[in-house]
């Protein structure tokens, strides 16, 4: 059955890791659009290079360019048995957008208290190869900046510093999580300070159902 998710949450809830989870287990592709986004800020472009000063400034960026990113991403052939959709929509112009786009079947939301997204945040390191997520503190590669999944090198993002952080809370609070209210009926609630294991088998079987 095709399973179109989205996936929503505070920076640092666990988002990433979830859908990394999701992904193998329901072999369907995780589409992150900052990954997206971070991919083109790789080419140096002047495109590339507006979208990093956006990222840099922790706002969001122009509603034409992630819908040109994301319309193309969405017409390749690995999303014909469904996606997992992360950092999109955050808005309720975006979510106009998304019902334009394609059918919402699920929507999962992990929740997390704003000191743990911050603790989360400025500790975490994240391999540049797979996607693996690994905090310096409490989750920490088996070796020093290498990945223990594909042994890729783990990185720091730079805008997960304390300041830009706050920016991107607080646009996360005003604007993305009142969109849940649209998604009520679809929704999948989970707790996203529970061991990343725990919550994936409460999703599983919430989309089970
Ligand atoms: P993320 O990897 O989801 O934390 O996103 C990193 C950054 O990419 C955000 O802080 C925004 O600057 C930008 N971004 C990601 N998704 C979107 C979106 N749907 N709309 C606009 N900007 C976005």
């Amino acid at each position: 059955m095709r399973k179109n998710i989205l996936i929503f949450g505070p920076q640092g809830s666990g988002k990433g890791t979830i859908s990394l989870l999701l992904k193998k287990k329901l072999n369907i592709p995780h589409i992150s659009v900052g990954d997206l986004l971070r991919e083109t800020t790789q080419k140096k472009t002047p495109l590339g290079e507006k979208i990093n000063q956006i990222i840099m400034q922790g706002m969001l960026v122009s509603p034409d360019i992630i819908c040109e990113l994301l319309k193309h991403r969405l017409e390749e052939k690995d999303v014909n048995n469904g996606f997992i959709l992360d950092g999109f929509p955050r808005n309720q112009a975006q979510a106009e957008l998304m019902s334009s786009i394609a059918e919402v079947d699920k929507v999962i939301m992990l929740d997390i208290p704003e000191e743990l997204s911050i603790q989360r945040i400025e500790g975490r390191i994240q391999c540049e190869k797979c996607g693996a997520i690994y905090n310096i503190v409490s989750k920490p590669p088996k070796q020093e900046n290498i990945c223990d999944v594909c042994l890729g090198h783990l990185y720091h993002r730079a805008d997960d510093t304390s300041e830009i952080l706050m920016k991107r809370l607080k646009i996360y609070n005003v604007e993305t999580k009142p969109l849940i209210q649209r998604y009520q009926d679809r929704l999948i609630s989970i707790d996203g300070s529970l061991p990343s294991e725990e919550s994936l088998e409460l999703i599983i079987k919430a989309l089970s159902t």
